[in-house]
């Protein structure tokens, strides 16, 4: 581990690394197979402080950095990236609940979901706005002392199953700025769930949409400021990117150490693949990649930590980099394998497939390399 980290965080990884060999890494592989969403498993990190990683220690979180964070993500993501990742989303939604929301809102929230007796789902893409996310159209009404919530989420991680959803909707026509934030319970009336996606990967969490149709919510419920919600909404992605990209490193690093295992065993033409020169070659490749991904990593972490002017472009460009490099090297593990990297009982495939979303989910790279550019080319 780098000389760069204190032994506190030293102590933080191997108490992580030790859940996610015990508790995750043995049941990877049914969970992807049954797509079984270990919600018992999830509620167990609580008791580490893995629920609310970055929340305050008056409502119940670990009070940690995001430097904290990614260390901990990343050795969660090497028991099972699908698992970590969801985690991830409920640390952004508590967090933003924690740092945005009124002391009554986080008294009342935050204590049940940094322990887990709640979960929670992150809701901003809908059906027409994903890239494009401000142009979101679920409505949200001002009648009385509630707001009266009608559309559609689309892709949320959790939904059906989470017990809070923090939601987008939108309160005028003022573009980003015509958006807030509210808390919606499960059990809301008006409040249903479509059906559990089929998809790639991340197959030990639901992906669904999540359906408003009148759903009336107590204003107190509202994060913020009416109109601040785009603005808490991207805040909370800078660190989710982080935790996302810190996600990509730790399947990556998982392919890796069964690539070289493999390699050293695998004989061919009367010798180890690892005896090859091109095969060396690559391995060094792979390591040197991911190593320099993981700098990126927590160069970004330390810089939002800092909260540097430039911190959303670092947490955009190491999601872009430490994402497209962690598949790289995880589908590189996999042709390693030759054949039985395509074979689900080697546990490669599976992280090959896990990692794929992290190139387009929390911002596409496409999207990460505009917010950079953005930044490089203002004023
Ligand atoms: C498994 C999964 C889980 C998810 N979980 C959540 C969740 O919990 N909560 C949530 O809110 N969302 C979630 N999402 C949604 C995710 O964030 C979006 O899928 C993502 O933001 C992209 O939106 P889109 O799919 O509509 O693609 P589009 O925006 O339609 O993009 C399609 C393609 O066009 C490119 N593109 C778009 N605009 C530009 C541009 N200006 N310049 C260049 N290229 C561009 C994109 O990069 C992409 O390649 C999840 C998605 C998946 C697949």
């Amino acid at each position: 581990m780098s000389a760069m980290f204190t032994d506190e965080q030293v102590m933080i990884r191997d108490m992580a690394q030790k859940f996610a060999r015990d508790q995750l890494l043995p049941h990877s592989d049914a969970w992807d197979r049954d797509s079984h969403f270990p919600v018992d498993v999830i509620k167990s990190a609580a008791e580490l402080g893995f629920a609310g990683i970055y929340v305050k220690d008056d409502v119940g979180g670990s009070g940690l950095t995001r430097t904290d964070a990614a260390l901990i993500f990343e050795q969660l993501a090497y028991g099972d990236v699908s698992t970590a990742a969801f985690i991830s989303i409920h640390n952004m939604a508590s967090w933003m609940i924690d740092t945005f929301g009124s002391d009554a809102l986080r008294q009342e929230w935050v204590p049940r979901l940094t322990s887990m007796e709640l979960i929670a789902s992150y809701c901003l893409t809908e059906p027409g706005a994903g890239s494009d996310a401000a142009s979101l159209k679920t409505r949200a009404v001002k009648d009385g002392d509630a707001y009266v919530i009608t559309g559609t989420k689309q892709f949320i991680s959790g939904a059906g199953v989470s017990d809070v959803y923090v939601l987008m909707a939108r309160t005028s026509d003022d573009g980003a700025k015509g958006v807030s934030a509210f808390i919606i319970e499960k059990g809301t009336p008006g409040l249903s769930f479509g059906a559990n996606e089929r998809k790639m990967g991340w197959k030990s969490q639901p992906t669904a949409q999540v359906i408003l149709d009148g759903v009336r919510v107590p204003a107190a419920n509202r994060i913020g400021e009416e109109g601040h919600g785009f603005k808490f909404a991207m805040a909370g992605l800078d660190g989710g990117r982080l935790n996302i990209a810190a996600c990509a490193l730790g399947g990556a690093q998982l392919a890796l150490d069964k690539a070289v295992e493999y390699a050293k065993e695998r004989m061919q033409f009367g010798k180890a693949l690892a005896e090859f020169q091109s095969m060396q070659f690559k391995l060094a490749d792979m390591e040197t990649e991911l190593q320099a991904a993981r700098v990126m990593l927590y160069e970004a972490a330390g810089r939002l930590d800092g909260k540097t002017p430039d911190a959303t472009r670092w947490c955009a460009m190491a999601k872009r980099f430490v994402t497209d490099t962690a598949f790289k090297v995880a589908n590189d593990a996999l042709q390693v394998h030759g054949g039985y990297g395509y074979l689900a009982d080697y546990g490669v495939e599976r992280i090959v497939r896990d990692l794929r979303v992290h190139q387009i989910l929390e911002g596409t790279n496409e999207i990460m390399r505009v917010i950079i550019s953005r930044d490089m080319l203002k004023g």
